[in-house]
């Protein structure tokens, strides 16, 4: 495992029944201390450029998509293969190349299948919750990948601690996922943004997740959960992931959060 730049990234390994994947590529998540990270195709981000190349990484390397919470994901074969495009997932089998979304509070999904060499990552936030699965399922098509052979690692993303949503919310992730995803908010409970009123849930992005991951036939053993919660959890005392709601409700602007850059590279 790399361990350099250690307070401007974090990296997480597959795993698969307990045991380290031999030969995966590796997981990566920017931290808050890098900056912003933030990516569309008509700025420039110096931030993003400086963070990259400290990485060692060769610019062109990096495979960056526009997001939207869609439920688009690529096939490349080349870096300039989503010039211009907007989705929030990449697949490749080049090796050279680094599929890059962005998150905060969104979670990042890093897929591995060992037996076609297929890899890659998506954006899953609660509108594109699922997005695993068609990620998955177009390695299937296009490479004849299987789901059961899928490795899966789930990043850092806002937790069932932090993450409070309205009735309506609650009911499409109870309804299009799993029932127990969602779990009615305790009474007494202080919220920091305005909720609208009705009944307030805590969703859990994990359970709604495994149970999309099942569906589509990925081994629970095949995935490996990182246990932190972008929101709430410190090192040291501080936050050290970017939050859209912890930093949007502490600075009461909506634009000023750590947006952080997920990605997943061999090189
Ligand atoms: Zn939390």
């Amino acid at each position: 495992m790399q361990q350099q730049n250690s307070n401007l990234f974090e990296f997480l390994e597959f795993h698969r029944a307990g045991k380290v994947v031999e030969g995966a590529p590796v997981c990566g998540l920017t931290l808050k201390a890098a900056g912003s990270m933030r990516f569309r195709w008509n700025e420039t981000n110096q931030n993003r450029a400086k963070v990259f190349r400290s990485l060692g990484s060769t610019e062109g390397a990096i495979v960056p998509v526009q997001l939207d919470h869609t439920h688009i994901v690529y096939n490349v074969k080349n870096a300039g293969d989503t010039q211009d495009k907007i989705g929030d997932g990449i697949i490749t089998v080049n090796r050279s190349l680094i599929p890059t979304v962005t998150v905060a509070d969104c979670m990042p999904l890093y897929l591995y299948e060992p037996e076609t060499g297929v890899f890659g990552i998506v954006h899953s936030g609660w509108k594109g919750t699922g997005i695993v699965a068609d990620a998955i399922k177009l390695a299937e098509k296009d490479y004849g990948a299987r789901a059961q052979n899928f490795c899966v690692v789930i990043g850092p993303h806002i937790r069932a601690c932090c993450y409070i949503v309205n009735e309506e919310r609650a009911k499409w992730f109870s309804e299009n996922f799993t029932p127990d995803c969602v779990t009615p908010l305790e009474p007494g409970v202080k919220v920091s943004w305005k909720s609208g009123g009705g009944t307030l849930y805590r969703l859990s992005l994990e359970k709604a997740n495994l149970a999309a991951l099942r569906t589509a036939g990925v081994p629970q053993e095949n995935i490996w959960i990182h246990p932190a919660c972008t929101c709430c959890t410190k090192k040291n005392g501080s936050f050290i992931y970017g939050s859209n709601r912890r930093e949007t409700s502490e600075n009461g602007r909506p634009d000023a959060f750590t947006v952080m850059a997920a990605f997943i590279k061999s090189i």
